[in-house]
């Protein structure tokens, strides 16, 4: 193959101020012949330069190609009685070389196959150092037509990697990550999380939504705990009930419960249920039967808890639970005992009284330990009650997202006016809550019934 003088010159002065191997010389001319793997580039112009030190009796460039590992250029000194001492390659140290990229990569391949996955991408990790000297020579010897040694290596373990797994490389959204350091010989292999949503429903009225943190650590670990970060509760919590068949089901590391909202532990959720999504991480298995998920979620909470509507989901899902929850309306259906009889009118009084109004909430005493202190202003929409004896009433609310349910009923000494304890002057004794479902925002018109509920 022709090359071009200016080249040879560009391949001369490099050489002879730095040994280079022959993928890394190669990758510096990449572009003059792309289709061309990078050490047989390479290779190729170290012959040209070493049949131009012949021809010009350039000793210099002779023993600069035959320190850079060049084997005629070795072999021709030796001759000619010189001694020849091969040094390493100043830009991968000897790292980046076909051999050591597809031991790499076999190695990867290897632990990948313990993972379920139909599309994989490939990161390269070039320490800081390496990528700064690779920069340093590309523009002091004017080398337009490198690549770089990331990409190299990225598109070769590539295109092994896909050679020996048959699966298919997709860098947009991949299912399995490959992750290289060829410059420490070490490797990584992430597979994706996976993300299922769907809706719960929990028939009880002692299972918290998620586990109870440790008093002194909150979730940390500590000596108090016993490392588990975590107090005991008086129930497994909703989160535990759905997320632990699933590690099992899905052979995965961990679990990350998302739900649209929270509810007390004494809260039951009925109706369309309270949306959510539960993330595995590492999963091993990506296909799973999501009715054999919902059977064991039945199983193991022995039927306080039920999923359905299961499907794939994405992080956008989970960004729209945590932000859209607040803006929708809520339905709840609250029980409340007073303490001392309520006549019908008067309940029918404070029912007008609050339908349609503003109420006005500081955070509530019980959460006021982990939330701050502040104001909230939030509507009642609708709100209609049905007397179940003299001091028993089934109130239906639609309020706003947000909405402290119970402190609405009790008050909170104050701390949310109106209340019904202010209206009717008699203390409740026992408040009941269970969560109906959630409104879309599109209220008016067809009221279209979705799931899920907030703070009640
Ligand atoms: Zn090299
Ligand atoms: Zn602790």
């Amino acid at each position: 193959m022709e090359v071009e003088g200016r080249v040879l010159r560009k391949v001369r002065s490099l050489l002879i101020d730095y040994p280079l191997c022959s993928r890394c010389l190669g990758r510096f001319f990449a572009l003059l012949r792309p289709e061309l793997p990078r050490q047989e580039n390479g290779a190729m112009l170290m012959d040209a330069a070493m049949g131009e030190a012949v021809r010009s009796d350039d000793a210099e460039l002779l023993r600069a190609l035959a320190r850079s590992g060049h084997p005629v250029s070795i072999d021709l000194l030796r001759e000619r009685g010189v001694e020849v001492v091969v040094e390493r390659c100043s830009l991968c140290r000897g790292k980046v070389s076909t051999e050591r990229i597809g031991e790499l990569v076999r190695a990867a391949a290897e632990k990948a196959s313990g993972y379920e996955f139909s599309t994989f991408s490939v990161g390269t990790f070039v320490p800081p150092h390496i990528r700064s000297l690779e920069d340093h020579l590309i523009s002091s010897y004017g080398l337009d037509s490198a690549e770089s040694v990331r990409r190299d290596v990225t598109r070769e373990a590539r295109r092994i990697f896909a050679q020996l797994t048959g699966r298919a490389f997709s860098p947009s959204n991949p299912e399995l990550e490959v992750l290289l350091d060829p410059f420490t010989s070490t490797f990584e292999v992430r597979p994706a999380p996976v993300m299922i949503r769907g809706r719960y429903l929990k028939h009880s009225r002692s299972t918290p939504q998620t586990p109870w943190l440790c008093d002194v650590c909150w979730g940390k670990g500590c000596d108090a705990c016993d490392y588990t970060g975590r107090r005991e509760g008086p129930d497994v919590s909703v989160a535990e009930y759905i997320g632990l068949p699933a590690l099992e089901l899905w052979g995965a590391m961990d679990f990350t419960f998302h739900a649209a909202g929270r509810e007390d532990l004494d809260a039951a959720v009925e109706g369309s249920g309270r949306p959510f999504v539960l993330e595995l991480s590492e999963p091993a298995r990506r296909t799973v039967d999501l009715e054999e998920f919902a059977r064991r979620v039945r199983e193991f909470s022995r039927g306080k808890v039920e999923v359905f509507d299961l499907g794939p989901a994405t992080r956008a899902d989970v960004r729209f639970l945590k932000t859209e929850t607040e803006r929708k309306r809520k339905v709840y259906s609250v029980r409340v005992v007073f303490s001392a009889p309520v006549p019908l009118e008067a309940m029918m009084r404070a029912c007008d009284r609050l339908r349609n109004s503003v109420v006005e909430q500081r955070t509530p005493t019980r959460v006021l330990r982990r939330r701050g202190d502040r104001l909230r202003r939030r509507t009642v929409h609708d709100v209609t009650a049905v007397q179940v004896d003299e001091r028993t009433y089934e109130l239906t609310l639609v309020v706003d997202g947000g909405l402290y349910v119970k402190e609405l009923i009790h008050g909170d000494n104050g701390r949310t006016t109106p209340s019904f304890r202010d209206l009717l002057g008699v203390e409740p004794e026992k408040i009941e809550l269970t969560v109906l479902g959630v409104l879309e925002p599109a209220w008016r018109g067809q009221a279209h019934w979705s799931a899920g509920a907030d703070s009640a």
